[in-house]
């Protein structure tokens, strides 16, 4: 009889037992988890409700959503993507709802439902699941050291095969088989701004922005969501998860790149007679994807007399104005979590793990699945269907 040796219950480990006790009735299966219960992150993924996978209808390209691990994705999901997941998790009872921007629930809104449809999985298949075990160290003979949570009794497990999915930060637990690990920086975040103007207008949320980052080509696109601490929503979570490791070497200082228009310099230009037309004074004439608040925030930093009229302007006014819809500049001073939800990127490096199985090319018998490889997403459902896919292929790769 083959032994697996799963380490970490988390959303990758669950599956990949439950689908291995499946395949292999005749293997022991066993989960090794540091902590006192299985899933305690999948229980609250998606603030409670688990955001379990993307419809990605609105996804162009796989780096726009895995700023980390696009291609060995795109290889992934052609052999377990999201309707795979939608159709594994609904043969057993569960019915979802895709929001309108592709996000993926359980129609419960209720992740402990994903979660007990795990656990009844692995207890179908007999799935052995050892809580408060946790793995010191894992060796190039496949020798699996753990340790309980007493810190008293410890052991070594030696099974055929293991697969590591212990999550982001984690991958030092390889430290002494050679394999290359890129170093763990925090992803998705919202930045801190000292702008008062900005502050002031708290709660204010603008649609369509593209954020940058000066001196950097990242750039993101989307709803902007303004707090008392600086910038948040959707755009500011994904530049966050484009540059996490150049924020990180930065140490979260830089300039924030703010258009508010979503447009070229020539687009805005083509606008303005229309918004000047209207004879108001230009603090008055705001377009319609900008509040009045905003608008006139921005009036301001334009260095525009709060009553001055369109004609007055000139071709300098103008000129600032347009810098100012479409390259507002803030200094970013640090970042905050968004709502205890980040993921990390960095982890085992791509290129040590064989892309059709997710086996180690330097340990035989060693899989990967899950944020303990470098692949992370931004938010939207990319990151649970990550752990998913990974684990479906390991699963179906060891013989
Ligand atoms: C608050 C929050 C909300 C999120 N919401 C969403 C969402 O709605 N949709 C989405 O796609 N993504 C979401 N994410 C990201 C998503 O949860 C992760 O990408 C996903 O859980 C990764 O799965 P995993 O199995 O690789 O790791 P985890 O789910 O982190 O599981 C790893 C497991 O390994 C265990 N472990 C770690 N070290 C050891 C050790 N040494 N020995 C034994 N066990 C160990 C851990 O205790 C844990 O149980 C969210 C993340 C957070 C923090």
């Amino acid at each position: 009889m083959r032994t697996i040796a799963v380490i970490g219950a988390g959303a990758a480990g669950c599956f990949c037992a439950a689908l291995l006790s499946r395949l292999h009735p005749d293997w022991k299966v066993c989960v090794l988890e540091a902590a006192a219960h299985p899933m305690q992150k999948l229980a609250v993924t998606g603030g409670g409700r688990c955001n379990i996978t993307n419809s990605f209808e609105f996804v162009d390209s796989l780096s726009d959503v895995y700023p980390r691990g696009a291609n060995l994705m795109k290889r992934l999901l052609h052999s377990f993507g999201p309707e795979d997941c939608l159709h594994w998790f609904g043969e057993r009872g569960v019915r979802f709802v895709t929001q309108g921007d592709g996000c993926v629930f359980p129609q419960s809104q209720d992740a402990m439902q994903i979660v007990r449809t795990l656990v009844r999985a692995m207890e179908e298949g007999g799935v052995q699941v050892l809580c408060n075990h946790k793995v010191t160290a894992i060796e190039r003979d496949l020798s699996v050291h753990f340790q309980e949570a007493s810190g008293k009794l410890g052991g070594t497990l030696r099974p055929d095969a293991v697969v590591l999915t212990t999550g982001g930060a984690t991958a030092r637990l390889l430290s002494g088989t050679g394999i290359e690990l890129v170093g763990d920086v925090p992803s998705l975040f919202t930045l801190k701004i000292e702008d008062e103007g900005l502050r002031s207008l708290m709660g204010t949320v603008v649609d369509n922005v593209t954020l940058g980052l000066t001196g950097t080509r990242f750039r993101s696109h989307g709803t902007l969501l303004l707090t008392d601490w600086g910038v948040s929503g959707p755009a500011t979570l994904r530049l966050s998860s484009y540059a996490a490791r150049w924020l990180s070497e930065s140490q979260y200082r830089g300039t924030l790149l703010v258009n508010w228009m979503d447009c070229s310099e020539p687009e805005l230009r083509d606008r303005l007679p229309e918004m000047a037309g209207s004879g108001r004074t230009v603090a008055n004439s705001h377009p319609a994807e900008l509040s009045d608040r905003l608008w006139k925030m921005l009036v301001g930093r334009a260095g525009i007399r709060p009553d001055a009229r369109w004609a007055e302007l000139g071709s300098k006014g103008l000129a600032r104005l347009v810098n100012t819809l479409i390259s507002d500049t803030y200094e970013i001073t640090g970042r905050a979590r968004f709502k205890e939800e980040f993921v990390t990127c960095g982890g085992v490096a791509l290129h040590e793990i064989r892309p059709d199985t997710l086996e180690s090319r330097r340990v035989p018998g060693l899989y990967f699945a899950g944020e303990v490889m470098d692949i992370d997403a931004v938010t939207g459902g990319f990151n649970l269907q990550a752990a998913w896919s990974t684990a479906w292929t390991v699963a179906h790769s060891i013989r």
